[in-house]
């Protein structure tokens, strides 16, 4: 469904993403793990144009194309079909949690504002929070901002859900209310990708592990081999850490 293949990126001198492949297919659920530094962010911003790749080629559903030559018609295509959730909600602050949900689909998707509403609730409501429609960010806690976060991503029906360290910015005691979230959607059979430091919760959902390291795929496989037969030495000191 989704490949990206040969993707380059540097911030200035420094070459931050060094021919990286990744590819999705209907249904994973990719969890990108690494040291912090290593690109995770940058290659899933890549994904969606949040940033552009200098070089490499992004292959999703019909549409194919080169980073560096992307059209402004193929990048809103892509995020047409991608939503993104970021480590810290991304939220409007002067917006309800409604309005917040629904305002990709008005302003973005064309979408009427009744069939907006109605769809931004039922989204609220697979996260729990369809009765916090007329709150405003400020009024809830951090795992109620990220679930609006998620809901809003839920909203327009994308093909993949891109998250970026989801749980990050979270105190501990809040974590679990947005992994079991994210857990439901993955029993749903949501695509995504996930960018996350959260071991336990990677080696339970995950269909496929990216490791990286250093802008480079250092190792990549099903959950249970990674965790429990890594081969390369740099997986096995990043996973030290966590035992
Ligand atoms: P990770 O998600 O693995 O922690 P990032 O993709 O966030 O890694 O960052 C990789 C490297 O790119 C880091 O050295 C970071 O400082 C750098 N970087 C990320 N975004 C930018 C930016 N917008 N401008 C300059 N450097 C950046």
């Amino acid at each position: 469904m989704l490949a990206l293949k040969n993707i380059h990126k540097k911030f200035g001198d420094v070459e931050v993403l060094k021919g990286v492949d990744i590819q999705v297919e209907k249904g994973d659920i990719v969890v990108i793990l690494g040291p912090s530094g290593s690109g995770k962010t940058t290659l899933l911003r890549c994904i969606n144009f949040l940033e552009r790749a200098d070089e490499g080629t992004l292959l999703f559903d019909d549409i194919h194309t080169d980073f560096s030559k992307a059209s402004k018609k193929e990048i809103n295509a892509v995020r047409k079909k991608s939503a993104f959730v970021f480590q810290n909600y991304g939220l409007f602050d002067n917006k309800t949690v409604l309005e917040n949900v629904t305002e990709g689909l008005i302003i973005g998707r064309k979408v009427p504002k009744k069939i907006a509403v109605e769809t931004g609730i039922r989204a609220l409501e697979k996260v729990g929070l369809s009765d916090r429609l007329d709150y405003y960010p400020s009024q809830l806690s951090g795992g109620q901002q990220q679930r609006v976060g998620i809901a809003r991503a839920l909203a327009v029906n994308p093909d993949v859900i891109l998250f970026d360290e989801p749980t990050s910015a979270l105190d501990p005691e809040l974590v679990g209310e947005v992994l079991q979230v994210i857990r439901k959607l993955a029993d749903e059979g949501t695509t995504m990708v996930v960018v996350t430091h959260e071991m336990a919760f990677a080696k339970e959902v995950a269909s496929h592990i990216v490791f990286m390291s250093d802008g480079n795929i250092v190792e990549e496989g099903d959950a249970a081999s990674f965790f429990d037969n890594p081969q390369e030495e740099r997986t096995k000191q990043f996973l030290q850490r966590f035992r």
